[in-house]
C-alpha cells in the first residue's frame, strides 16, 4: 500500500513493512509518538518504559498552588530519583516540613523565598528566581514561598519511592500531638492550640512577604556555612558546536553531595554524543523543544522514545544513549544523576585515545571514519569530548 504523507501518521516504514492503523487509536498520542509508531529499523527488542509525561500524573490543587509527581510508581525503572513538578500562587507557601530524602531543585518561571535551619542552629533565607538551584541535604527543615508573580520549579529527590505527600510536616505534627504536650513545649496556654489545623495543609495562600532584608532573621550561630542555592545560569555555559552545556555538582555547589546535573541545550539539528554514564542511572526533565533518545542495552537490544517539554526520560546506568534535536527550535533538558559529580564516557573520546589500528580493525568495510582515524583527525575535539555534535550538513 502507498505511504502518504498526511496529518495522520500511520505504522508504516519507508521500506513498506506495517500497514494502516484502522482501529481504535489515539492520534494525538501518536503524533507525540513517532519513533514509536514507525521505530527506526536499529531498533530491536525489549526495554523498560523510560518515559513519563507529567500531563499523565495526578494535580494536587490547593489553594496556594499545586503540585505532581514522576516517582517509581509511575515510571518502575526510575528507582534512583523522584521529580515534584511545582508552582506556588503569589504568596503561596509550600509549608515548614522535612523529609529522609535530599532535595534538589531548579526554579523554572518566577520567583521565591525559601528558608532553612541547619542541625547547628544556623540559618538560611534567600530569594530564588529562574535558573537558581536549591539543595536542602536530607532531614533539614525547609519552605517555599512564591513571591510577587508567583513561580513553578522542579523538585528532585535522591530516592524514586520518595512522594511530596509522605513528608513530616509541622501542621502534622502539631495536629498529633496532645494539647498538654504543645503547651508544655512552647511555655504557652493550652487554649493557644484551639484553632490549630487537624491535618496537614501542605500548601497554603498566604500574604506575599516583604523585601528580604526586612524578613532576616539573625541566627546567634550565624548562617549555613555552605549554601543551600546557586546561580546555574550564572555559570559560564560550556560551548559546544551544537548547543551548551552547564554541569553543577558538589565540585561548584558544595553542599549538593547527592545530586549532580548538567542543563543541556541542544540547538535544532544537533546531536547530544554518543556516550553513557559509569556511575548512575540518568533521570531527565525536559524543558522546551522536541526530542528522541535512543538507548542501546546491549543483546541487540535498542529502544528510541519521543521528548517534550514536561516529560521525563530514563537511563539505566552505563547503557548507551544519544539524543537528537527533532523540532526547527532548541531543546533544553536536565540531566541529573544520584551522585556527588558529573561523569560520562564518550564513544568518540574513548575511539581517539585507543590504539588507532585497533580501532580500525573493528570497522570491516572502508568508512569515513577510518579515513578521520588515517588522517589524524580524530583531534582536539574528540580527545576532551564532542558533548553536542552541530546539524550534519
Ligand atoms: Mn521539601
Ligand atoms: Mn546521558
Amino acid at each position: 500500500m502507498e505511504k502518504r504523507k498526511g496529518h495522520i501518521p500511520q505504522p508504516i516504514r519507508s521500506d513498506g513493512a506495517g500497514w494502516w492503523d484502522l482501529g481504535p487509536r489515539d492520534v494525538m498520542r501518536d503524533m507525540e509518538n513517532p519513533d514509536l509508531l514507525v521505530p527506526p529499523e536499529t531498533d530491536a527488542g525489549t526495554l523498560p518504559n523510560l518515559k513519563f509525561s507529567f500531563s499523565d500524573t495526578h494535580m494536587q490543587l490547593n489553594h496556594g498552588g499545586w503540585s505532581r509527581q514522576v516517582t517509581v510508581r509511575q515510571l518502575p525503572i526510575a528507582t534512583t530519583l523522584a521529580g515534584v513538578n511545582m508552582a506556588l500562587t503569589p504568596g503561596g507557601v509550600r509549608e515548614l516540613h522535612w523529609h529522609q530524602q535530599a532535595e534538589w531543585a531548579i526554579m523554572l518561571v518566577g520567583r521565591a523565598r525559601i528558608t532553612s535551619v541547619d542541625q547547628n542552629g544556623r540559618n538560611f533565607i534567600a530569594d530564588v528566581g529562574v535558573g537558581d538551584l536549591w539543595f536542602f541535604p536530607p532531614g533539614i527543615p525547609h519552605s517555599i514561598q512564591g513571591l510577587e508573580q508567583g513561580c513553578e520549579f522542579l523538585l528532585v529527590f535522591d530516592d524514586g519511592s520518595f512522594s511530596d505527600l509522605n513528608t513530616l510536616s509541622i501542621s502534622d505534627w502539631f495536629a498529633h500531638t496532645p494539647k498538654d504536650v504543645l503547651s508544655a513545649n512552647f511555655g504557652v496556654p493550652v487554649s493557644a492550640f484551639a484553632h490549630i489545623p487537624k491535618q496537614q495543609v501542605y500548601i497554603f495562600q498566604g500574604s506575599i512577604p516583604g523585601p528580604l532584608e526586612t524578613q532576616k532573621v539573625p541566627a546567634p550561630l550565624g548562617p549555613v556555612p555552605l549554601s543551600f542555592s546557586h546561580r546555574l545560569l550564572a555559570q559560564e555555559p560550556l560551548v559546544f558546536p551544537g548547543g551548551t552545556v552547564r554541569i553543577v555538582d558538589s565540585t561548584n555547589f558544595p553542599i549538593s553531595t547527592t545530586v549532580a546535573a548538567a542543563l543541556v541545550e541542544i540547538k535544532p539539528g544537533g546531536l547530544r554524543e554518543m556516550h553513557w554514564h559509569p556511575i548512575a542511572d540518568e533521570w531527565q526533565y525536559y524543558i522546551t523543544g522536541t526530542a528522541r533518545m535512543t538507548v542501546f542495552s546491549g543483546d541487540g537490544t535498542a529502544r528510541t522514545f519521543d521528548y517534550r517539554a514536561g516529560d521525563v526520560g530514563y537511563v539505566p546506568r552505563a547503557l548507551g544513549h544519544y539524543i537528537q534535536n527533532t523540532g526547527n527550535q532548541s531543546v533544553w533538558f536536565l540531566e541529573m544523576f544520584r551522585s556527588d559529580r558529573f561523569e560520562e564516557v564518550s564513544l568518540n573520546q574513548w575511539m581517539a585515545l585507543t590504539p588507532h589500528q585497533l580501532v580500525q580493525q573493528k570497522f570491516k568495510c572502508r568508512t569515513r571514519i577510518n579515513e578521520r582515524i588515517e588522517k589524524g583527525k580524530m583531534g582536539r575535539s574528540e580527545i576532551s569530548g564532542l558533548f553536542i555534535l552541530p546539524k550534519n550538513e
